[in-house]
């Protein structure tokens, strides 16, 4: 050993020793905070402004936060997972894993076949003649799993006003563009994403052998058609009720308002089997649909449907298709630069065979101790939500005994499913990335309509388990929690209960709400779209929920944009009544009634500034500006500062004043749960 080495031996020693345990780590740092705002100015920046000047969104990246850090951790743990499974010498349950991930790293073959894959599918396009092979077409594709050429949507789910029973449903879509506003308004912004969006599908379009002319036309075709879809669409906000949008006709009604479409004889086509009525989001889109089959040339439709067999399969395809495909989501989000291969290749398995990947994902990185320490929580805050519905001031009796039925039938999903899916029948091959896609596309389409005639499967999951995330599902009256969130900022084994409450708590409690949001409230225990309330108390509900919305309708994101607090209403909601919710379960804990400080702040402190750095975020213009129409979230910066101002804990815990800008008068403040 030379001295050099010596040397840098002892240095590690040194270093070593003076590196904190982890359980030292502050969790919640001063560091990253912003101590020349005041916390009733401004929250949000008081509690993480240091950290949202030090991290900037990275290049690949078009916003940055707890979400964002966790799931780019979580999708290296899943690379590193799959490149394992890749170099086995000896086959194991998931070598299907290893095969798919290698179909997608293998740039060189991939590049080598260039569209090939894809040019079957157009042919067989070319050869549509009538309206009726239009359909068949369309069938065809959504069949096997090639993509979704169909401007309406086919699936299987469970009847809102049956939750017993799975029925065939029908939604709008068709568009590329992100809203219909985007094709509708007349904003410099939007105008000239069109003109881009135009010159997308020229280029993409002669990627695939069209010349200039011919592609130009094409763009123009699908370009009309998506326009007179985006105009036949509900906007995103009338979409969110749920009454408004359950329709239910018998195949034979709905034909009748369809003249080109024979719907029982599609659903045959489709493998919908034995349902004879189907519930539709959207009627007069249908009929639009109906209409256009009629009105619009078999060649514009045609470059409609090789639209958008091409605009799927560009990602699995050669890097003229990749790159074209990132210029243009660049121009829509702002992102600079395209993800790693490797990322890109993670996202793909693991959205469309997420139950093996998630298998090998939480065996490594998912304990049954922190499963454990997690249901403990949500029947801590399930118990507080109890005590809260009983105290409320403006809630009858009866509506309370109803809303705590409902309450008390939850059903808690926690880190991963009891029953993972099997994807047996699935061939896998290592030269075919597109083809596997459409293989377990057509594996997904299967498993989704095969459900009809069945009693309600819940061990299904809606959620791979590395996902950062969490849901309520109305129609099973339930709520799912991933193993991917159970980490810091949310949750952590060493962390304080301030710091898991604020963080993870508070995500319960959101989750919980949910089940009482203005969509939530509509269904009963048993998932059924029920009218439970009484009248007086719908009433009062109404007007304390209208206070949230145009609260929120009050922020604007940048410049002139607004939110839009009907749009993004239910997880307001959700996010008011969590803190609530989380909070006063906080204060049944030890750590409350002992109060001691923890690196200069009170445990009441410690559990705001643990839910604030759940949201700190930076976040690109274009994304934020694609958000605000699209999103049903608040931006974190709004998660923080909308909802705190109406908590009489967070005045006393940070001595907020009357002329803070955040203050209101307790008058003022919105109480629902
Ligand atoms: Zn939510």
């Amino acid at each position: 050993m030379n001295l050099q080495k010596l040397s840098i031996a002892i240095a590690a020693i040194f270093l070593l020793s003076f590196i904190p345990p982890d359980k030292k780590r502050k969790f919640i740092d001063p560091a990253n905070m912003d101590f020349t705002i005041k916390p009733g100015d401004n929250f949000y920046v008081y509690a993480n402004g240091t950290w949202i000047r030090k991290n900037p969104v990275p290049a690949s990246k078009t916003r940055w936060g707890a979400f964002g850090i966790i799931a780019e951790d979580n999708t290296t743990r899943l690379h590193q997972l799959m490149k394992e499974e890749a170099n086995k010498t000896t086959p194991d349950k998931f070598k299907k894993i290893g095969d798919y991930y290698v179909s997608g790293m293998d740039s060189l073959a991939i590049e080598r076949r260039g569209y090939q894959p894809l040019i079957p599918h157009l042919e067989r396009i070319n050869n549509v003649k009538t309206v009726d092979d239009i359909l068949n077409e369309m069938v065809y594709e959504r069949v096997n799993g090639v993509g979704a050429t169909s401007p309406i949507g086919i699936f299987v789910a469970q009847d809102r006003k049956n939750a017993t029973k799975y029925i065939p449903q029908m939604g709008q879509g068709g568009i590329t563009l992100p809203d219909r506003d985007y094709y509708l308004k007349n904003d410099q912004r939007f105008v000239n994403i069109r003109s881009e969006f135009i010159a997308n599908m020229v280029n993409m379009f002669k990627l695939t052998g069209r010349t200039d002319a011919e592609a130009t036309r094409n763009a123009w075709a699908v370009m009309r058609i998506e326009t007179a879809l985006a105009k036949a669409q509900m906007p995103r906000v009338e979409m969110r009720d749920p009454y408004k949008t359950y329709n239910k006709y018998s195949w034979k009604d709905l034909s009748s308002t369809t003249p080109s479409i024979d719907w029982k004889n599609l659903a045959e086509k489709l493998m919908i089997r034995g349902a004879d009525s189907v519930i539709v989001s959207n009627p007069s889109f249908l009929k639009s649909v109906d209409l256009l089959l009629g009105a619009v040339s078999t060649d514009d439709w045609k470059a409609y449907m090789q639209w958008h067999i091409i605009e799927s399969a560009a990602p699995y395809l050669s890097s003229a298709f990749v790159e074209q495909n990132f210029k243009f989501n660049k121009v829509l989000t702002g992102q600079k630069q395209m993800s790693p291969r490797w990322q890109r290749v993670s996202g793909i398995i693991d959205n469309s065979m997420g139950d093996l990947l998630g298998e090998m994902y939480v065996t490594k990185y998912f304990t049954p101790e922190a499963k454990k320490r997690m249901l403990d929580l949500v029947n801590n805050l399930q118990q507080t939500f109890a005590d809260r519905i009983k105290q409320l001031d403006w809630m009858s009796d009866a509506t309370k005994q109803k809303a705590l039925e409902k309450l008390n039938a939850f059903t808690k999903k926690i880190g991963y499913t009891d029953k993972w899916r099997d994807y047996t029948s699935v061939a896998i091959a290592k030269d075919d990335y597109l083809g596997n896609r459409q293989r377990l596309g057509k594996w997904a389409y299967d498993e989704n309509v095969n459900r009809l005639g069945k009693p309600i499967d819940k061990t299904l999951w809606g959620f791979t388990p590395p996902t950062v995330n969490a849901s309520y599902n109305s129609s099973n009256n339930e709520i799912t929690f991933p193993a991917g969130i159970l980490q810091f900022p949310f949750f952590d084994f060493e962390a304080d209960d301030a710091v898991n409450y604020g963080g993870i708590g508070v995500v319960i409690g959101h989750e919980m709400t949910h089940g009482f949001d203005d969509q939530g409230r509509l269904s009963d225990p048993q998932g059924n779209l029920t009218d439970w309330w009484t009248k007086e108390d719908a009433d009062k509900f109404k007007t304390r929920s209208n206070a949230v919305a145009d609260l929120y309708s009050g922020f604007t994101v940048q410049d002139s944009l607004h939110l839009n607090g009907r749009l993004t209403l239910g997880e307001n909601l959700a996010d008011l009544g969590g803190i609530n919710i989380a909070y006063e379960a906080f204060t049944k804990t030890q750590q409350f009634k002992e109060g001691k400080k923890i690196d200069g702040f009170t445990p009441a402190q410690r559990f705001f500034l643990g839910f604030a750095q759940v949201w700190r975020e930076n976040i690109l213009p274009e994304e934020a500006a694609q958000r605000v129409l699209t999103d049903p979230h608040s931006p974190g910066s709004y998660r923080v500062n909308g909802p705190l101002p109406n908590i009489d804990a967070w005045y006393n815990a940070f001595d907020v004043k009357p002329g803070e800008k955040l203050y209101k008068s307790p008058d003022q403040r919105i109480k629902i749960w």
